[in-house]
């Protein structure tokens, strides 16, 4: 019988062998290799990643999809973990010989949360390839200045190089979604780039300059810094969140050092 796709859970199938294709080339997936998949779905990356590695690990949350994966894959090759994406520990899958690649198809309605909680174990990741729909992978890659630049770029930007590598478009999918979407990479940075960064310090510091983006950073930081100390730091009191670099919200937090939250 065939799987009616469930809306709340952000169901939209891939059908096109070729994008298919691309995706695991992206991927290029090795023999040994610890690969999490997130949201297998009706297994159309399941299949071909288990093509490359003897097993994978993969997350779902909908009943009636792992009942499916259950028939069609033994759990030699195949370890299910029932349950919310956003809740899992990834890290209880790292070991110290080969760090985690994680990799999916993305429920789109979730997609931010996600990447906020998956950027906490970038330490044990070696990379992550996901699809997600195309303004969000804008919004993760964007330089700043512009329109798309925000508080994602930032916080993403300061654990992961990302790069943005193709687009696929709606009719790749069943059902067919209204939006475009697009394969981004991400790629830790070496531990070395981010040290001395007090992390929720920085969340701190990006959410209060983004919160209100029209804004002047010597008013949106107000409760955190001088005006005169953002001078020193060499960054124009008078700026807004966008023209900020994330070296220099880097920067900014390293000065913030010691002040309580
Ligand atoms: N990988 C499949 C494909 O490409 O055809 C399905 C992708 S579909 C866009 C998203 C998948 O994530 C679905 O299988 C859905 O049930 C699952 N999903 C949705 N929310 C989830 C959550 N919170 N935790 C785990 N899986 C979730």
């Amino acid at each position: 019988m065939k799987h009616v796709a469930r809306k709340r859970f952000g169901q939209n199938f891939l059908v096109s062998q070729e994008v298919i294709s691309r995706i695991i080339s992206a991927i290029a997936p090795q023999p040994g290799e610890t690969v999490i998949e997130i949201g297998p779905g009706l297994g159309a990356l399941t299949q071909p990643l288990l093509e490359h590695v003897e097993h994978l690990h993969v997350v779902e949350i909908d009943r009636d999809l792992i009942a499916r994966l259950r028939e069609r894959f033994t759990p030699s090759r195949l370890t299910i973990h029932e349950g919310d994406a956003l809740k899992f520990d990834y890290g209880s899958l790292a070991t110290c010989e080969s760090r985690l690649r994680i990799v999916g198809n993305l429920p789109y309605n979730i997609s931010t949360p996600l990447l906020f909680h998956l950027a906490e174990y970038a330490d044990r990741v070696g990379d992550m390839h996901f699809m997600l729909q195309k303004e969000v992978v804008d919004r993760m890659v964007s330089a700043p200045g512009g329109r798309e630049y925000g508080r994602l770029s930032v916080m993403l930007q300061s654990r992961f190089a990302m790069e943005r590598l193709f687009l696929v478009p709606p009719d790749a999918f069943d059902p067919v979604p209204k939006v475009a979407s697009a394969i981004v990479r991400m790629t830790p940075l070496p531990a070395a780039d981010l040290s001395g960064v007090n992390r929720d310090k920085f969340a701190q510091v990006v959410a209060a300059a983004f919160g209100q983006r029209r804004k002047m950073l010597r008013n949106t930081l107000r409760d955190l810094i001088d005006p005169d100390e953002l001078a020193v730091l060499g960054i124009r009191p008078t700026c807004r969140a966008e023209e900020l670099s994330v070296a220099d919200y880097v920067r900014l937090c390293n000065a913030l050092k010691g002040v309580s939250s």
